[in-house]
């Protein structure tokens, strides 16, 4: 049976006071939507979007895995649940590559979180070069394997699939693609975790409008999307929005 499409966004290093009405007018959406919805912003913008939405998922977009200490500039899970946030992504390729992270960075975050009982959207994908190479599902099958979380509970678990070179560029996979590597992951998840890797959702993420939405969710194994630059308004999130409750 299909799974209940989530529909995240990501609103990036985007966002301040003057923009809190978009997540508003978001939030009124979500009461009556046919699939679930989570704004991930800036830590600066949680608490004051959790004010402005009531009971609306809000995420942040990376933690430190542990709770507190000598980390400049980090925020940990429990920081981003005093402020009111109940999800955060993990290893997007913007941090993995900016930041460094490592694969095994980014489980040891999944795991702080997750056992926190907190939302996790794990990010993975490829590059160009390595798409062009052939070895895009056994790259990024690879980076899932060695980026899951060890945990017993997956219930709060999502992968997001973002091949890099679709991120911010208008391009996206063939639908063929797309579906060859959400079926790879599902084989992965099965494996690693038995009947419950069948309910994690995966997403895809990249390029995701709403003029291409309907197309991408009606792929096998594409359980939601998350959506980068068409989530910063409400004018262009609803319409993919309104194509996942289908
Ligand atoms: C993202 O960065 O997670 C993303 C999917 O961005 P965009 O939708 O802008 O491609």
């Amino acid at each position: 049976m299909a799974l209940r499409k989530l529909v995240a966004g990501n609103w990036k290093m985007h966002g301040t006071a003057a923009d809190l009405g978009e997540v508003a007018a978001v939030s009124l959406a979500a009461e009556t939507a046919g699939c679930d919805i989570a704004l991930c912003l800036p830590a600066t913008l949680i608490e004051r979007a959790v004010r402005a939405a009531p009971g609306f998922a809000i995420g942040g977009q990376d933690c430190h895995a542990a709770d507190k200490g000598a980390h400049t500039g980090d925020v940990s899970v429990a920081m981003l649940k005093d402020a009111g946030a109940s999800l955060t992504i993990v290893g997007h390729s913007e941090r993995r590559e900016a930041h460094g992270e490592s694969n095994a960075d980014v489980r040891v975050k999944a795991e702080s979180a997750l056992r926190q009982g907190f939302g996790v959207i794990l990010c993975i994908g490829e590059s160009l070069e390595v798409r062009n190479q052939g070895q895009a599902v056994a790259t990024v099958a690879q980076q899932l394997d060695d980026s899951l979380p060890q945990v017993n509970d997956t219930s709060r678990l999502a992968i997001a699939y973002e091949p890099i070179w679709a991120i911010g560029t208008g391009l996206i996979p063939s639908t063929a693609e797309i579906a060859e590597m959400h079926g790879a992951l599902r084989e992965r998840l099965v494996s690693a975790f038995g009947e419950a890797g069948t309910d994690i959702r995966i997403l895809y993420g990249g390029s995701v409008k709403g003029s291409n939405a309907a197309e991408i969710f009606a792929i096998p194994d594409v359980d939601g999307a998350l959506v980068g630059g068409a989530s910063l308004t409400a004018a262009d999130f609803l319409p993919i929005v309104e194509a996942a409750a289908h």
